[in-house]
């Protein structure tokens, strides 16, 4: 049962094939069978996943469920849940219950899923490797001396390892297409504001979305329509008419237009990367796809501009993390001050540390102007490159990221290094538009990625240009176990 699609067990919950139960246990047993190879959960809710799927089934019964009762998923640890530790991956909110759902995981459970758990990351959603977790790092399914990737290693993981058919997961930076190359998964991060923020801890609120991992786009696609909604509480959140995402999944993409950015496939691309991304564009234009060579010149001022603007906007958000309104407070503090510095200290981390000096260093009265109104206007210039090459193209691909999955402490002392991870991640999220990863190769039996970016609010396009990929290749199908 683990290895239906999300799209198989719809059909096998509503043909009444198998009950929600019975997958729910099954997927549960499993997890406890397995997923000490893999770290990829932080807290199993088995007690929540039983009732869930109990009054799941209920609704089947009924003939009044909507299309996802009874699919079990798993949230991200940084995603409010009501009742249920939500640590961020932080010795800073171990102790963390939140009183409320988040608005994402109120849209879930009203369309009927089953929570099985909270899944690991990096901590605080800062990294890209997944080893900064208070709970340890995760490990990549398809080789457990690797790295998942991350920030949402653990949602990517649990899909990989078939723990779980999709789950939430957050990018503020290529944290839900990273981690889907690295374990050949497919993941999608929407338009800013197409999804709502309220009740995901803020990293950088203006880069932050939360979206789907899942085997396939179709059934990303079906978790995208259950996600999206338009939210009072989130102030940035988009007012648009209800998407089903999955219905645009057959059209024909003859005559779409491909961009294939010049920066993208320069120093630094691992050379058996590029020629699995190389392949999969021959693909396209199988299927009648045309290429056009594009230029997006500011592609390597993205991560210097980013990593002034999130930290920034971390070192901001962050600070309600001080022992007295949430999170760990130290022991026997002398006074207010000892109070704040120990506690901030101990709960911290050391990238988190380092984010938030940077952050405050960048915003501070002397160099402000130089550096975060800088990256400002750097930013500016990366939305404008997007701008100007969709005038001439439908979506823009290329390589996820510069390599297959690495191994554990491979990167680790390095921060550099690991930031440059995300080389061709970040400007989807400076510019606020939305990208895909998914599966179009090996590489030392290792997954490759093939990232899609789409127009503002076409996530619609992607899905359908995914999905069209995959019915006529099966790296999607290759599995990890
Ligand atoms: N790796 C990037 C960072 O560490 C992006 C993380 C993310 O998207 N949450 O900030």
């Amino acid at each position: 049962m683990h290895q239906l699609t999300i799209a198989e067990m719809i059909r096998g919950l509503q043909s009444k094939a198998f009950s929600s139960m019975e997958l729910t246990r099954h997927l549960l047993a499993r997890i406890q069978q397995l997923d000490s190879s893999y770290n990829s959960f932080i807290t199993v809710t088995e007690e929540l996943a039983i009732s869930q799927a109990e009054a799941a089934d209920q609704r089947i019964a009924k003939g009044e469920a909507p299309t996802l009762c009874g699919v079990p998923v798993a949230h991200k640890d940084i995603i409010c849940t009501n009742g249920i530790r939500t640590s961020c991956a932080s010795k800073m909110l171990d102790n963390f219950i939140p009183p409320y759902d988040a608005t994402i995981v109120e849209n879930l459970n009203g369309a009927g899923t089953v929570t099985l758990g909270k899944t690991n990351m990096d901590e605080f959603a800062m990294g890209s490797s997944n080893e900064s977790s208070y709970y340890g790092p995760v490990k990549n399914p398809w080789n457990t001396r690797c790295v998942p990737g991350g920030s949402s290693g653990g949602s990517a993981a649990a899909v990989a390892a078939l723990l779980v058919p999709g789950a939430t997961a957050t990018d503020t930076g290529g944290s839900i297409r990273q981690p889907a190359a690295l374990t050949n998964t497919t993941g999608l991060k929407p338009t800013y504001g197409r999804v709502s923020r309220w009740g995901i801890v803020a990293y950088a609120s203006s880069l932050d979305q939360a979206g789907p991992i899942a085997r396939n786009a179709e059934d990303a696609a079906y978790l995208l329509s259950a996600l999206v909604s338009h939210d009072p509480k989130d102030s940035t959140s988009l007012n648009r008419p209800h998407e089903d995402f999955t219905e645009g999944l057959s059209n024909s993409i003859v005559g779409l237009k491909i961009g294939v950015p010049k920066e993208y496939f320069g120093e630094g691309l691992n050379a058996e990367t590029a020629a699995r991304v190389q392949d999969a564009l021959k693909e396209f234009e199988k299927l009648g796809a045309e290429l056009v060579d594009i230029s997006l010149p500011h592609t390597e001022l993205a991560i210097p501009a980013y990593y002034v603007i999130a930290p920034a906007e971390a070192s901001a958000n962050l600070s309600r993390f001080d022992g007295v309104r949430y999170g760990h407070r130290c022991e026997n503090p002398k006074d207010l001050r000892d109070l704040y510095m120990r506690s901030r200290g101990e709960g911290f981390g050391e990238e988190v540390q380092r984010r938030i000096l940077v952050g405050s260093y960048a915003l501070s009265a002397g160099y402000y102007d130089a550096y975060y109104n800088k990256a400002q206007q750097v930013r500016r210039l990366i939305k404008q490159d997007f701008v100007q090459a969709f005038e001439k193209v439908d979506v823009i691909m290329g390589p996820t990221t510069p390599s297959p999955a690495f191994e554990l402490g491979a990167k680790g002392a390095d921060p550099v290094a690991m930031y440059l991870e995300d080389i061709y991640t970040i400007a989807t999220n400076l510019a606020g538009l939305p990208g895909m990863s998914i599966p179009c190769g090996l590489v030392n039996n290792l997954p490759v990625g093939l990232q899609i970016t789409g127009n503002y609010l076409d996530e619609s396009r992607m899905l359908n240009v995914a999905h069209q990929y995959q019915q006529v290749t099966d790296w999607h199908q290759a599995s990890a176990v």
